[in-house]
């Protein structure tokens, strides 16, 4: 008989049997509130009835129009409505189907349209677990481990974790972008540096936003030296973190974006997007793949723009992610062993640990707790050691309160 592959990890013991809004269901009917939502996936919340209908009727009409061989309608009209969330520019678009595959996608225009091989990213980077998304991952040596040799041509430069360093965000962000420079002046020449590839908020690595003048640093430079600026966007796009992007919490215009998990409400879709004479220098067929632009998941798609449009759904993260966060800051205030609180809108993490020291071992039992007191949470960051919260954006206050008064159970128990 089969089995599941002892490679798989789970972070909850829950077997899922139904979604419905921001909760999942288990096999004896019992009840979890998902503050994972899929790792940040199931934006509009679990089975949206607008998001099934609309993936039903396609499902009807037309599965797979395999977009090298025909065109469809449903991947024409996602271009069309991308076209008004996206930033003003970025008018071409390319589909795959995961956040790696996204990355490795613009890794190769970066490559094609620069003619230079190089690519930065910041250290505590998750792009991915393809081989070249894995060689730009710096969240952790359980990506990197044993798998080489990694793709050539990845610098990392410090992302500014100013909890980690001691420091205010102004010194974090002085000091990585002061070794940015020098690594650009040692070890990644100019010009033979293609991009800088960022996330808003650092994902995987430990939910850090990346503060104020970063990412106005990244793009200063990658003006200078004629590289390209690439946010990836995988987990804080789609209103996640109370802006429809993430790089809109400062004064930025990427080159290329590149978005997935919430833009489909669960159905695989991802896409990169970049101005159309940027995409143009790639050679024509450089890009493909068998399911890309899956017409249901683009039928799904439509209908998670409709719905985030409908029902304020980025106000909505942004009003709740405030109320999550000062409900998570009450908790650390109890608790010492949480030493940060931080993240933006619905996107939001508590470090166990003080001082610099990583309390792994709290975290994970305060993850547990949760789960078994019904709220369904991850970890993240390089030591397993932050708490992270990501519900769905459908979420409500009286969901927000519900989650805080667990949170609050767990931690007392995991530190009893
Ligand atoms: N980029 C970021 C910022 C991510 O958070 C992730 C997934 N956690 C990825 C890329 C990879 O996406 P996928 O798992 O869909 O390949």
């Amino acid at each position: 008989m089969a089995q599941l592959s002892p490679v798989l990890t789970q972070a909850t013991p829950v077997l899922a049997a139904r979604g419905e809004g921001v909760h999942l269901y288990d096999e004896d009917g019992r009840r979890y509130l998902d503050f994972t939502a899929g790792i940040g996936v199931t934006s509009t919340g679990h089975c949206h009835p607008r998001v099934v209908r609309a993936a039903q009727e396609q499902v009807a009409t037309l599965i797979h129009g395999q977009y090298t061989t025909v065109m469809h309608r449903p991947l024409l009209r996602l271009t069309e409505r991308l076209g008004e969330v996206l930033p003003e520019g970025l008018d071409a678009l390319f589909y795959l189907n995961s956040g790696s595959e996204a990355v490795e996608a613009a890794i190769r225009l970066a490559r094609h349209a620069t003619g230079r091989q190089n690519i930065v990213v910041f250290h505590g980077s998750f792009h991915g677990r393809t081989m070249g998304a894995a060689s730009l991952t710096t969240a952790g040596t359980k990506f990197r481990a044993g798998i080489g040799p990694l793709m050539p041509g990845a610098a990392v430069a410090p992302f500014p974790q100013a909890y980690r360093y001691g420091w205010s965000e102004e010194e974090a962000t002085r000091f990585a972008l002061r070794e940015l420079d020098y690594l650009l002046a040692t070890v990644s020449p100019a010009q033979d540096t293609a991009a800088f590839v960022v996330e808003p908020v650092l994902g995987e690595g430990g939910y850090i936003p990346a503060p104020p003048g970063f990412l106005e640093g990244l793009r200063e430079r990658a003006d200078r030296h004629g590289g390209l600026l690439i946010v990836d966007e995988v987990q804080t796009g789609f209103g996640r973190t109370g802006r429809f992007w993430g790089h809109e919490h400062a004064d930025v215009r990427p080159d290329v974006l590149i978005t997935a998990k919430g833009l489909a409400s669960g159905f695989p879709l991802s896409a990169i997007a970049a101005p159309a004479e940027l995409m143009g220098r790639a050679w024509p067929g450089s890009q493909g793949g068998t399911y890309g632009g899956n017409a249901v998941a683009c039928a799904a798609a439509l209908a998670t723009l409709d719905v985030i449009q409908d029902e304020g759904l980025v106000a909505n993260a942004d009003a709740m992610g405030l109320r999550l966060r000062d409900g998570l800051r009450k908790v650390a205030s109890a608790h010492p062993v949480i030493g940060d609180v931080r993240g933006r809108g619905l996107m939001l993490g508590s470090e166990f640990g003080t001082g610099g020291e990583p309390d792994t071992a709290a975290a994970q039992r305060a993850q547990r707790e949760a789960a078994q007191r019904g709220l369904l949470l991850l970890t993240c960051g390089a030591y397993g050691n932050v708490v992270r919260m990501i519900p769905p954006l459908v979420v409500d206050a009286a969901q927000i309160d519900e989650a805080v008064q667990i949170w609050s159970e767990a931690v007392a128990a995991a530190v009893e």
